[in-house]
């Protein structure tokens, strides 16, 4: 049985006469850029991560370089993220000009260390950057009392984490401005490029909605120097029809990541993830660990288990940040971490026949490397 890491025809199958239907009538409007579509999904996001504004941007990495930017952060300015995340959240740092500096992940749960990051905090500090990474929330209450003491802004990259939440506040929703990506393969993704910022500030939200489209509040009168960030009004529409379903398929992932804790239990070998209390993970990626994770992975594949490695390099050690001047053993845990890591496949529909085969699979393997 051939697995695939995530299973995006399945869904479009559900849903196809809703999202034709939708996609049809943008067309037949002509109602391409911005308009009914786009600000109907952005008070509906908003209203769904808890939030008071919502901006419909590009992409998640222009959402964090639209934060980064309306908060003025810029050449000079240092800013605090994690090793282990996507490059994504350390490009959209040194895209504004700024410094990213960068901290280990947490031993149990891979998000940002909260140590690390009252020991990175220098004169130009201005904010910090945690990661839900894999759909956990980070340890936003501490990390707030560390940006309160130190008057740092807070940026959540919750591109991986549409619907999480901790002690019941949701992801997005904590620090000044959040921001996600909806990339075709995340818990919500449209089919192309886009991304939402939310934020509680009237003043941000109104900076941010002009910072998209050319600096502009009133067609051809700019006030600043924007860009153009928008979202597209046909990712808008479908998605819209699938936020509908996103508590569902969120839950459906939760399900799936505890009959796989379940069922992995009994191997010595394997790590299953962590789940903190007082967090709702969406599961965006289950990740386990395995000591030979390398062999593991590409037995996997022979067998058509289509598992992968979210991230094979961590920030600090990729070729386009040997500026930063960081080097192999400046970050124990991720990099330990990048070595052994293994997302399993992950999906709303994935069955639980699938889940059974996947851990068939690498008990397999578990028992040959004994
Ligand atoms: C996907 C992702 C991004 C970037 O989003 P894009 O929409 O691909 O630009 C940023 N950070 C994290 C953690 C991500 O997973």
């Amino acid at each position: 049985m051939s697995i695939p890491f995530v299973d995006l025809k399945t869904q479009y199958q559900n849903l196809k006469e809703d999202i034709n239907q939708r996609m049809q009538s943008v067309m037949e409007n002509t109602a391409f850029i911005l308009g009914d579509e786009v600000s109907l999904f952005e008070k509906k996001f908003a209203e769904f991560t808890q939030s008071k504004h919502c901006i419909g941007v590009s992409s998640g990495t222009d959402a964090l370089q639209l934060a980064l930017r309306v908060l003025e952060i810029g050449p000079g300015d240092e800013v605090i993220t994690v090793a282990n995340t996507f490059i994504a959240t350390s490009l959209a740092i040194s895209y504004v000009g700024a410094t990213p500096v960068l901290v280990d992940c947490d031993k149990e749960d891979y998000t940002i260390d909260v140590e690390g990051i009252k020991k990175a905090i220098t004169d130009k500090t201005k904010a910090i950057i945690p990661v839900h990474l894999y759909g956990q929330p980070a340890r936003m209450k501490e990390i707030k009392e560390i940006a309160t003491e130190h008057g740092l802004y807070i940026i959540e990259d919750a591109c991986q984490a549409h619907g999480a939440s901790l002690d019941g506040i949701s992801a997005g929703s904590f620090g000044d401005i959040g921001c996600f990506s909806f990339y075709p393969g995340k818990n919500l993704g449209g089919y192309g490029d886009g991304g939402a910022i939310t934020t509680n500030d009237e003043h941000i939200a109104e900076k941010l909605r002009m910072l998209r489209e050319y600096g502009q509040k009133k067609k051809y009168y700019h006030s600043s120097k924007g860009m153009n960030n928008r979202l597209d009004a046909l990712q808008a529409a479908i998605l819209n029809v699938k936020l509908d379903h996103l508590a569902d398929w969120n839950e459906s992932r939760r399900k799936a990541a505890a009959l796989y804790t379940e069922l992995l239990s009994d191997i010595p070998q394997i790590e299953t993830p962590h789940t903190r209390e007082g967090a709702e993970h969406v599961f965006h990626l289950y990740v386990i660990r395995h000591p030979e994770r390398d062999k593991l992975l590409t037995y996997l594949h022979e067998k058509e288990v289509y598992a992968g490695i979210h991230y094979p390099v961590p920030i600090h050690l990729q070729e386009a940040y040997v500026d930063l001047d960081y080097h192999k053993g400046s970050f124990p845990i991720t990099e330990a971490y990048a070595d052994t890591i293994l997302s399993l496949p992950l999906f709303p529909e994935i069955t639980e026949e699938q889940i059974k085969e996947v851990v068939s699979c690498i008990k397999e393997f578990c028992a040959k490397e004994v």
